[in-house]
């Protein structure tokens, strides 16, 4: 058991709904365990700005709720530096943080890896709402997002229906369809492209065309942005070889926002108690995943490595120098995510008529 006097927690990159219940589970799990707790705001920028502040139990109550995150975000790129490291490594000495839980994506998990290896004792938590992160089944804001977008696609379904359009819904992910495949299936979209599936554009096209021959009046299509500069054209496409007005809708930002789910409360509340226990074990150098509905701790470096295998940016060289019980691990991790992706994808494509 590693001694603990103080410990930091800070939320950076994107925002995503669930952080400020992941901040809550820390700064109580921590203070249950007679560990003092800082609020550090503005990520990596606030740590090497010296922004924070202890907090008390109070400081975190009535935010299980709430979207965004009140640690604030910013992308610190002086984090990356050695001078900007120097820095961090200064502030948690003054201030005596002798142990950091960073709450976001692969950027800040690498942020975390450096922390670590310099001597303050880091775990990440898994927190955007796009699912992309390769080596943990879920990440804290997916749930929420989606259940925002299904939201407002089921209200352009109902305006599709009255007047026989479609509507092409472009919606969020980065590079990773997951929020597509998903919120695509959940609303009943007749077609769903993304990045990482081919997609059959005019098989697609065909299925409208026959739908609306059959009577039916609305379409919804849905695209994910890893798509990159797809769906306004398709939208074109479909309406010209159709003859079905059709319009183009980007959700945008209004995917980060809102109140987070039961599924992201619960989530965040387990993985920020989880990575608490996890440090005070003393463990560091950590992401907090969830595999197979069990929370776990994976090294980051093994994490990033999954990601980049399952994103094909490893080289082969790369992937040559992973030793074998590891590679297959890896391996093992990227093919049951992609198989859970392409269930899901599909039984999107056997339900949609
Ligand atoms: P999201 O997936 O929402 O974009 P992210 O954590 O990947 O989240 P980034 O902007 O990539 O978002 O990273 C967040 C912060 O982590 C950066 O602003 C920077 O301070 C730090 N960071 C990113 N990459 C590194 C790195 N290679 N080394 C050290 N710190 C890094």
């Amino acid at each position: 058991m590693a001694k603990f006097q103080r410990i930091g927690v800070l939320t950076s990159g994107g925002d995503a709904p669930g952080m400020n219940a992941a901040v809550r589970a820390v700064t109580r799990s921590a203070l249950l365990c007679g560990v003092e707790v800082m609020g550090i705001y503005g990520g990596y920028q606030g740590l090497m700005d010296d922004e924070m502040k202890l907090f008390h139990s109070s400081d975190v109550s009535g935010i299980i709720s709430r979207g965004g995150t009140i640690l604030y975000s910013a992308r610190a790129l002086e984090f990356k530096t050695e001078e900007g490291m120097a820095k961090a490594i200064a502030v948690c000495k003054k201030n005596h943080i002798d142990g950091i839980v960073a709450i976001g994506g692969d950027g800040t998990f690498r942020g975390a890896t450096d922390l670590s290896i310099r001597g303050i004792p880091t775990v990440g938590i898994p927190g955007t709402i796009d699912n992309d992160i390769s080596s943990t089944d879920y990440t804290i804001g997916f749930d929420t997002a989606m259940n925002t977008v299904i939201d407002l696609i089921d209200k352009l379904r109902d305006t599709c229906e009255s007047h026989a359009r479609c509507n092409v819904v472009e919606v969020m992910g980065r590079g990773a369809g997951d929020i597509a495949i998903q919120s695509g299936l959940a609303t009943g979209a007749i077609a769903i492209a993304v990045g990482e599936i081919p997609f059959d554009e005019e098989a697609a096209i065909e299925r409208i065309r026959s739908a609306r021959a059959n009577g039916k009046r609305n379409f919804i299509v849905v695209v994910a942005e890893g798509k990159e500069n797809y769906a306004e054209g398709f939208t074109k496409r479909i309406q010209e070889q159709t003859g079905i007005e059709s319009r183009f809708t980007r959700l945008g930002h209004v995917q980060r926002g809102g109140n987070p789910t039961l599924r992201d409360r619960v989530t965040a509340s387990m993985m920020g108690s989880f990575a608490v226990d996890k440090l005070f074990e003393g463990q560091s150098d950590i992401v907090v995943c969830e595999r197979n509905s069990r929370i776990v701790a994976m090294n980051i470096g093994f994490a990033l490595k999954v990601d980049k295998l399952f994103k094909g940016k490893l080289t082969p060289e790369e992937i040559a120098a992973i030793p074998p019980a590891e590679l297959s691990e890896m391996q093992k991790i990227c093919d049951e995510r992609q198989a859970k992706k392409m269930m899901l994808y599909n039984t999107a494509r056997i339900t949609c008529k």
